[in-house]
């Protein structure tokens, strides 16, 4: 099969929010009069953001997932994806999967494939996602003030955990673990939360590396501080169970630090404490309020069940950390 082949066959679709879609040199879209373009872009290689023989079905959607909750976190409807790829070989089936996947949450969300490249190398997927924003009123993270409450939507933590399992430094069973690999395999990127935000969070961020060094990129741009309380972190129950046994060290760095959990969280006013809990009633998604910006810049403190803060803080993934 050839590239064109390839491309014709799993990823040629009649666009239908674009002027001109995949075949030629570049895509024609029309942003819609009075908006603004959210653009962002995200690359998953094999090795290091997925396992060798991942699914490739799971693979499509987080390839998009990860993108749209880019979007989410900035308040955009999403409309347009590329998607760039390299992969070692021609594997049909591979490719039949990841097509599915991909178009089945691009579809959910109204959003046309406009572009791409593709080329042999070891298997690196990347999608460019753009969406729409009403001119001024894209969320960004730096407009949390003192006093604002911190919200986190979902759970966090099940990702890492599922990660924490299949490298073997513990050891999940039956629900629990169908329940995290789920989490780590299809994440739920928050669109329609990001969409309700608008109008009232002051600041937003989605949780990729971990909530204690996302929470902390919305310190730093909002120039505040925020405390938080270990106990109010929503988990799920496997979390939870392993918190209570003797992986709960790892179970605490899953918690706060563990990443790839997509969840937002964000910051608002405590006026609109009641506005979060009734669009998170209508939306169907827990929404939890973890704690409080304090004015001053300076960091943030996780507090224990008695209190007090804790000494260390886990770290947040890095990938260039010595
Ligand atoms: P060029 O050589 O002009 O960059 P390509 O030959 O790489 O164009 O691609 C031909 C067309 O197919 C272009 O419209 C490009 O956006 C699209 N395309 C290539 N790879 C993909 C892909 N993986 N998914 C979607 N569209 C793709
Ligand atoms: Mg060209």
């Amino acid at each position: 099969m050839t590239e064109f082949e390839l491309i014709e066959r799993y990823f040629r679709r009649p666009a239908r929010n674009a002027v001109l879609g995949v075949g030629d040199d570049a895509a024609l879209i029309a942003p819609s009069p009075g908006f603004e373009i959210a653009a962002s872009v995200d690359m998953l290689v094999e090795g290091r953001h997925f396992f060798p023989g991942t699914d490739a079905e799971a693979l499509g959607h987080k390839t998009l997932a990860v993108n749209l909750s880019d979007l989410a976190a900035m308040g955009a409807t999403p409309r347009w994806a590329l998607l760039a790829f390299a992969l070692p070989s021609v594997d049909e089936g591979w490719l039949a999967a990841f097509a599915r996947g991909f178009f089945a949450l691009a579809d959910a969300h109204g959003v046309d494939l406009v572009g791409g490249d593709t080329t042999r190398g070891p298997r690196n997927l990347c999608v460019t996602v753009l969406g729409e924003v009403p001119a001024g009123r894209a969320l960004r993270r730096s407009g949390a003030r003192g006093g604002d409450s911190i919200w986190v939507s979902g759970k966090l933590g099940d990702a890492a955990l599922a990660i924490a399992h299949q490298s073997g430094r513990i050891r999940l069973e039956g629900a629990d673990l169908v329940d995290c690999e789920n989490a780590l395999a299809r994440p739920a990127p928050r669109v329609a939360l990001g969409l309700g935000l608008r109008g009232i969070a002051s600041a937003v961020i989605d949780v990729s590396d971990g909530l204690v060094g996302d929470l902390g990129h919305v310190l730093d741009a909002s120039q505040i501080g925020a405390t938080i309380d270990l106990d109010l972190l929503p988990r799920s129950s496997a979390l939870e169970r392993q918190l209570g046994g003797a992986a709960r060290e790892i179970a605490l760095q899953c918690l706060l630090a563990g990443g790839d959990d997509y969840e937002l969280c964000f910051a608002a006013p405590r006026a609109r404490d009641a506005a979060i809990v009734t669009l998170g009633d209508r939306l169907g998604l827990p929404l939890t309020r973890i704690g409080i910006a304090t004015a001053q810049h300076a960091g943030l403190e996780v507090r224990d069940a008695t209190g007090r803060p804790l000494e260390r803080l886990p770290h947040a993934f890095d990938h260039f950390a010595p």
